[in-house]
């Protein structure tokens, strides 16, 4: 029986079959504001795991290197024990959340090109914001590892912005996290609802978690429509 390692907010990090893997649960427990807003919906892990790993299997076809080994069952992956960079990598191709609210912008506003900005990886200080200069004073990364980073999280936009838009669906924004895995820096964490926000094309229809932080209703109806399309579109 494997160990429990860590139990993050809406996840479960145990040990994997060896030396070099993890095993990762996927929960069904909904957090926000930092953990001071939480609830339980009843689904939400597997639809999240089935997204994260739809998204992981095209991202892979497309020569991004990732942590996903194999999917194990409908909340559970095996992947690559990967040592987590402490920064979190925020893309933007609109404006939303915390960019809105900082820079007097309505949400929605298209963005003449896509940004990136870089948070430290700590609930106990809330995420602080930290600029490229802070992150390698740190020690956080090295420079070759941020620029590996930065340009990993390019990509993976114009790959995500792609596979949204054919499901009819705006990349609005979206975090990502790294990990070093054999000298490598590689794409670990889930990509869902959860940490990218998605809006229907033709109605802009929030269909991620600003539902739950906003108490928009039909959380995991918006989850399960961007499963369903996400599934049409890799079928053909
Ligand atoms: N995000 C995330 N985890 C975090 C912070 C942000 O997944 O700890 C995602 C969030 O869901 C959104 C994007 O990153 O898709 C940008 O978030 P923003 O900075 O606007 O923060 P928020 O409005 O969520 O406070």
């Amino acid at each position: 029986m494997e160990d429990k390692l860590y139990e993050g907010k809406s996840k479960i990090i145990c040990s994997g079959p060896n030396d070099n893997s993890f095993i990762i649960r996927y929960k069904d427990t909904a957090t926000a504001f930092n953990g001071e807003k939480k609830a339980v919906l009843s689904g939400k892990g597997k639809l999240n795991a089935a997204i994260s790993n739809l998204i992981y299997a095209y991202l892979d076809e497309h020569g991004i290197r990732t942590h996903l080994l194999r999917v194990l069952d409908e909340t559970s992956v095996l992947v690559r024990k990967a040592e987590i960079v402490m920064v979190e990598v925020i893309i933007r191709n609109a404006a939303a959340g915390s960019f809105s609210k900082k820079y007097g912008v309505a949400e929605g506003t298209a963005l003449k090109n896509a940004t990136i900005e870089f948070s430290l990886k700590s609930d106990e200080l809330g995420d602080p914001m930290i600029n490229e200069s802070q992150i390698t004073a740190l020690g956080l990364a090295t420079p070759e590892e941020l620029s590996e980073m930065k340009q990993q999280a390019f990509r993976i936009n114009e790959l995500m912005c792609a596979l949204f838009a054919k499901a009819d669906i705006k990349l609005i924004d979206f975090k990502l996290e790294f990990g070093r895995c054999g000298g490598k820096i590689i794409l670990c964490d889930e990509i869902s609802p959860d940490s990218c926000r998605l809006w229907d094309t033709g109605t802009d229809k929030k269909l991620d978690k600003d539902r739950f932080r906003r108490d928009l209703g039909n959380v995991l109806d918006s989850y399960r429509d961007v499963l369903g399309r996400l599934e049409n579109v890799c079928k053909i």
